[in-house]
């Protein structure tokens, strides 16, 4: 049990940090079930953002499903406005939509993510969601 940025207390570790190619701020990653468990056919981890962390736009070859455990944040599908994120919020992501998922800019955000895995990799990163674009999502906050 270890305490995220906003004294709140996780059920898992709050695991390492998150590369900096993929991520923008704060961000810890947690491996809970490694793809070498499960054939290799999928993989489940926690991911913890600080305020203002957030991943890269990016998709997944078959989708992923965001299980939102503490805080508040965003995901957003490139187009489309962004949906809040709370405890509790359960996302569905569509394989090969291009989004992006974070904290938002006053709140931590914790979710954990089952993702499956094809080719060998769950996920095709793409270019930063820039401080504008977070800005936008986060001005009427
Ligand atoms: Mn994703």
């Amino acid at each position: 049990m270890e305490a995220t940025n906003n004294q709140t207390v996780s059920i898992f570790p709050l695991g390492n940090p998150g590369p900096t190619e993929w991520f923008s701020g704060e961000v810890h990653v947690q491996t809970l079930v490694a793809p070498e468990q499960m054939e290799g056919l999928y993989t489940v981890g926690q991911v913890t953002f600080s305020p203002c962390g957030r991943t890269n736009w990016h998709t997944h070859p078959i989708g992923q499903v965001l299980l939102v455990t503490e805080g508040k944040g965003w995901y957003q599908e490139r187009g489309k406005p962004a949906q809040v994120l709370t405890q509790g919020t359960t996302v569905a992501i569509p394989k090969d939509v291009e989004h992006w998922h974070g904290a938002s800019a006053d709140s931590n955000m914790v979710h954990i993510a089952i993702s499956n895995i094809t080719d060998g990799s769950s996920v095709t990163w793409m270019t930063p969601v820039t401080d504008e674009e977070y800005a936008e999502v986060n001005k009427n906050n």
